[in-house]
């Protein structure tokens, strides 16, 4: 009896799910077309669909059915009322995409709507000056043209991230995390109002005293939640010069100690990051071209070959008129670490030529045809009490060297970050930024190949998860709910609960692969 039942459940589920096939491939035709009759100002492609298909991490491609090309805010709401109305027999998804600059697919949308935000670039700008300055811009801008049209008003953001051409939409639905998030907190936290298209296709404006639940969902939200069409952010006055300055560690106590002691300090520089550099030949040779050794011929003695070294490095800015009390504060706030004294190097560069810096190794890295390959990026929050087990597992010992790409590390003040927003943190005060940024060589079998480094990114997680660490992915990247469930901990019921506030059919950002689109078939 109970073998017939099963026999009976088996085909029924077999004919249940092709007739679902059947179903999705008869609705794709009428999808289409229904697509091309809305009403909007911009246009849907539904040949040049490839490019969405791909992003900076090279490694997942799902091809979308269309592209939508928005001219207004509009646009982008017709277009997922639409797909709302569609209702959830319809396995239509929309994905904004930024610069699509993610690294796991994050922006795509497989066989749905893909939006091409910078479409919505150039839209009116506006900048606001006075005693607390803003800037009003479309969720599709770069923040290298925010820049650039900020310091014709002698303006700029507080926050940044350390490599420009990434949208607003982009980087606020992560965090946007750089040197300056010591200070001034990530730049989800300098953003004073926003503009959202929510799952059901409604336009909200948002902020802190209006529709605050959604603003702060949409905060760090992964694009779960709506689709950032503008956003108010917080300007400062800009400096015209940068002091930029790199010291060398041999201990990365020593380090790390007084990285938290300049990120705990109120004035001392305005940047504060740091890298790790493991057997490295002709290290400082190669930064002569770009910094200038306080002490040329100590420096030239130093030796980087087959050592673990750690890179502090800080920027101070400042106005060409203060030139000399900016030196003896630089001079004073050195002389208060610990560094290898043979290894100060100094520079002095344009504001801009110092937010901009990673565009110039792009463009190093393009024209050697390296930038368009495999990144197989991990970026961890790693709570501060357990940093030093990390570096001496990590550095060293599961990495031997750090020849595929930079590896970034820095302290943040947790006071800085805003508890209100999507965004998961570690719990303690202060946690570090480490960023493993690493590039692979196209099929390559060897330590340069993708294989190994994901297997290298692999035994790093299974490090911090055995040892406890209490380790947050940042840009984080999971496959399973279960997983999505573990990342949010007692974040979790909010985050689902916001889902079914502002996106109930999960029709949004499906390239996180948190939520899946229900589809129910009444006929
Ligand atoms: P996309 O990749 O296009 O989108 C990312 C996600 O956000 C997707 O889920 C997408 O659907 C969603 N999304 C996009 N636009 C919107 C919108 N308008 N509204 C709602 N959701 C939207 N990050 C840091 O914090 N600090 C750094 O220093 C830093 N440096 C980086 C350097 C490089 C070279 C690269 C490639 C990335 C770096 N990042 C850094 C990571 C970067 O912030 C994220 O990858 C970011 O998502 C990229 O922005 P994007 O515009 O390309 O977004």
């Amino acid at each position: 009896m109970r073998n017939t039942y099963m026999l009976f459940l088996r085909s029924f589920m077999i004919f249940f799910f092709s007739c679902m096939t059947i179903k999705i491939n008869l609705c794709f035709p009428s999808i289409l077309s229904s697509l091309k009759t809305l009403p909007i100002d911009g246009h849907f492609d539904f040949e040049q669909v490839h490019h969405a298909a791909k992003d900076f991490g090279n490694r997942y491609t799902f091809l979308p059915l269309a592209v939508l090309r928005p001219k207004s805010v509009s646009d982008i709401a017709t277009a997922v009322k639409h797909v709302w109305q569609m209702g959830p027999g319809s396995e239509l998804t929309v994905a904004a995409r930024g610069h699509g600059h993610s690294l796991q697919g994050q922006a795509q949308a497989p066989g749905g709507v893909v939006v091409n935000m910078e479409s919505l670039q150039g839209l009116d700008m506006q900048f606001h000056t006075g005693n607390f300055p803003y800037v009003d811009v479309s969720g599709g801008e770069l923040w290298i043209n925010i820049l650039r049209e900020g310091l014709k008003h002698g303006l700029a953001p507080k926050s940044w991230t350390d490599y420009l051409h990434l949208t607003v939409g982009g980087t606020l639905s992560n965090a946007g995390i750089s040197g300056q998030a010591f200070r001034h907190g990530p730049q989800i936290t300098n953003v004073h109002q926003l503009e959202v298209v929510t799952g059901k296709g409604e336009v909200v404006n948002c902020s802190e005293k209006q529709n605050s639940d959604l603003f702060y969902s949409v905060l760090g939200g992964l694009g779960q939640f709506g689709i950032i069409t503008r956003a108010r952010i917080s300007l400062e006055p800009a400096p015209e010069m940068v002091k930029w300055i790199r010291v060398l560690y041999t201990d990365f106590a020593t380090f790390s100690k007084d990285q938290e002691k300049l990120i705990s300090g109120e004035s001392t520089f305005d940047y504060i990051e740091g890298f790790v550099i493991i057997n490295r030949t002709g290290l400082l040779n190669n930064w002569r071209s770009s910094f200038n050794p306080q002490d040329p011929v100590q420096a030239s003695k130093f030796k980087s070959d087959g050592r673990t070294l750690f890179c502090l490095e800080l920027a101070k800015y400042f106005d060409r008129d203060e030139t000399a009390v900016v030196n003896q504060e630089v001079k004073s706030s050195l002389s208060q670490l610990n560094h290898v004294p043979s290894t100060l190097f100094v520079s002095e560069v344009p504001y801009i030529e110092f937010l901009d810096r990673v565009h110039i190794s792009e463009i190093k890295l393009r024209s050697k045809g390296l930038w368009e390959v495999p990144h197989p990026w991990l970026n961890l929050l790693i709570p501060r009490s357990k940093i030093q087990i990390f570096a001496q597992h990590v550095f060293g010992n599961i990495l031997t060297d750090t020849s595929n790409g930079p590896i970034l590390i820095y302290p943040v003040n947790k006071s800085k970050w805003d508890n209100r927003t999507s965004v998961v943190i570690p719990e303690e005060d202060v946690f570090y930024l480490v960023a493993f940024l690493s590039s692979a060589v196209p099929s390559s079998t060897g330590t340069d190949g993708l294989d190994h480094i994901l297997i290298q990114n692999k035994r790093i997680l299974e490090f911090c998860e055995i040892a406890r660490l209490g380790v947050k992915q940042y840009l984080p990247h999971y496959s399973t709910q279960r997983e999505w469930k573990a990342h949010f901990g007692s974040q979790w019921e909010v985050f689902a609960r916001r889902k079914s506030s502002y996106d109930p059919l999960a029709i949004l950002a499906p390239g996180q692969r948190i939520f899946q689109k229900a589809i129910f078939y009444s006929q």
